[in-house]
């Protein structure tokens, strides 16, 4: 058991659950892709962690490379402006995408990427989403192909996961206390 942060209110996932997500994730993405050659695209930096397992969990050929995008800045709240920081290294025209993602709350950033990626011409483009919020009345912009967990509608950190680029080193996918980013 991880000794808790004393930022973080709950552990919803542990080591051994994520390990075990990941490696089920790994096991559909190598099935789907079998006979393919995607390139596993991360969305900076949140999803480093994951995209590190995820990787290591396909057994199928793969390339991978990175985009930044800022929606966030340093709050809790969604701005819903999306900007490029940084592009992909590589060309995707009729390459298969598997863009690897943190977590999904209104959609708003990957709905954009997804865009601007098609615009580009590639052979198809999914997403594998590590975590997905369930806020109530809200239906996310994206449904992602792949799905490792759902969360609460509360600040989650650990696993890659910031606030105001702090605990992204947490081993495990935890609530931080509102009365931190409040
Ligand atoms: P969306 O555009 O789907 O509303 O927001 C997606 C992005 O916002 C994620 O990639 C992530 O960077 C950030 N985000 C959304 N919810 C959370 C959260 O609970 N914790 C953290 N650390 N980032 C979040
Ligand atoms: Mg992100």
């Amino acid at each position: 058991m991880e000794a808790l942060h004393p930022d973080v209110k709950d552990i919803l996932l542990g080591e051994d659950e994520i390990r075990d997500i990941v490696a089920r994730m790994g096991a559909e993405i190598s099935q789907d892709y079998a006979d393919k050659n995607p390139l596993v695209v991360a969305v900076l930096r949140g999803a480093v962690v994951f995209m590190a397992d995820l990787m290591r969990a396909i057994d199928c050929p793969i390339g991978i490379d990175f985009m930044a995008v800022s929606s966030y800045g340093d709050g809790a709240k969604s701005s819903g402006v999306v900007r490029i920081v940084k592009d992909l290294d590589t060309k995707i025209e009729g390459r298969d995408i598997l863009i690897v993602e943190d977590i999904l709350d209104s959609g708003l950033t990957l709905s954009y990427l997804i865009d601007l990626l098609k615009g580009r011409g590639p052979a198809s483009v999914e997403v594998a989403a590590f975590l997905v919020k369930d806020v109530p009345g809200n239906t996310p912009a994206v449904a992602p192909r792949y799905v490792g967990a759902h969360v609460p509608d509360e600040f989650i950190v650990g696993y890659g996961l910031d606030f105001a680029e702090r605990y992204r080193n947490l081993p495990y996918i935890g609530i931080l206390k509102p009365e931190v980013y409040k």
